[in-house]
């Protein structure tokens, strides 16, 4: 399903009309999601372009892989990613630097996200394709051995490389979309769409835990009545690579129990407006969750999910744990 939807600014502006103590919070972080949403837009037009083809290439989704929970992008070799990460890095970077928390790792940043790509046959792989392919196939010592040479804290690097990859990550999944598509002659349905197709709690192009899920509105086929729907059918969301994919309303995303009164909705008394945490009784993980169907407008993921943080902290004082640490839910 393809969501057209408000940008980055709008969802904050009427997120700070409801919640105006929120206000500080949301601004400080503003620039960051809409730079990142700009970029990952600009390269997404490029890559997704027939004529200009420019970008690497993400593998073909195949259904046997998929079936045995591997996400498209785990263990693709992405060589030539370094170039369009370099060019997130230079425009986020600053923005992410002027966080108090990555402030002090700025020359270290710099060092690792800016240095010249290494594209040599016979050189050793650039660390930037490298990290990509590390936290795309969740090889931790990989990781670790990336941090530890930049002599960088692995947890802030990890923040940091949750943004820089994430324009040319997004610009990937929308050619798999797009090719996918092409191959089964569809429209507005990915390969990991069809029923069945994907059963896990963690995304298919990448395999980073949903940010947000959300709960579709009723909608109406003209061409064809039997294809509508009276909404509600659930979807998570993956802030890394900006794929949305359908998930089971009963199941857990993160230990995947399934079942009456396994997931519970935890949401504030009052006018909601469809936003809750749906959490598991099981394994103690939440998600935030919006239901559109008890909402006007279609907000930008990203920036709901930010705007959703009240919620956050009520879950911390239930001891609750967030299913995707975000930089404001770690408290
Ligand atoms: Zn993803
Ligand atoms: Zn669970």
């Amino acid at each position: 399903m393809v969501l057209s939807c408000q940008s980055v600014a709008q969802t904050l502006a009427d997120v700070v009309t409801r919640r105006p103590v929120l206000e500080p919070v949301l601004r400080a972080f503003e620039d960051l999601l809409a730079a990142r949403s700009a970029l990952a837009g600009e390269l997404t037009a490029a890559w997704t372009n027939p004529a200009a083809a420019g970008g690497p290439c993400p593998p073909e989704w195949q259904t046997e892989r998929a079936a045995r929970g591997l996400s498209l992008l785990a263990g693709a070799p992405l060589t030539g990613l370094c170039i369009s990460v370099r060019t997130a890095a230079e425009r986020l970077l600053p923005l992410l630097c002027a966080q108090e928390s990555l402030a002090s790792q700025r020359t270290a940043l710099e060092a690792f996200f800016l240095a010249p790509p290494v594209l040599g046959p016979d050189s050793e792989p650039d660390r930037r394709d490298a990290l990509a392919r590390a936290m795309l196939s969740g090889d931790a010592p990989a990781f670790r051995n990336l941090a530890d040479e930049a002599g960088l804290v692995p947890e802030l690097l990890e923040f940091a490389a949750e943004f820089i990859l994430s324009p040319p990550l997004r610009a990937l999944a929308a050619r798999a979309v797009q090719t996918g598509q092409v191959e089964r002659e569809e429209r507005n349905a990915a390969p990991w769409d069809e029923e069945g197709a994907w059963r896990q709690g963690y995304c298919p192009v990448c395999g980073s835990f949903p940010v947000i899920g959300w709960l579709d509105k009723p909608f109406f086929e003209e061409k064809n009545a039997f294809l509508s729907g009276g909404g509600g059918k659930k979807h998570l969301y993956c802030s890394l690579c900006g794929t949305n994919w359908k998930f089971r309303r009963g199941a857990c995303p993160s230990c995947g129990k399934d079942g009456n009164g396994v997931m519970e909705i935890l949401r504030e008394s009052g006018a909601a407006r469809g936003e809750r945490l749906d959490w598991c009784t099981s394994c103690k993980t939440y998600c935030p969750t919006l239901d559109l169907r008890e909402n006007d407008a279609i907000p930008d993921m990203d920036a709901m999910a930010l705007g959703m943080l009240h919620l956050d902290m009520v879950a911390a004082r239930k001891g609750l744990g967030p299913l995707k640490a975000s930089f404001w839910n770690l408290f």
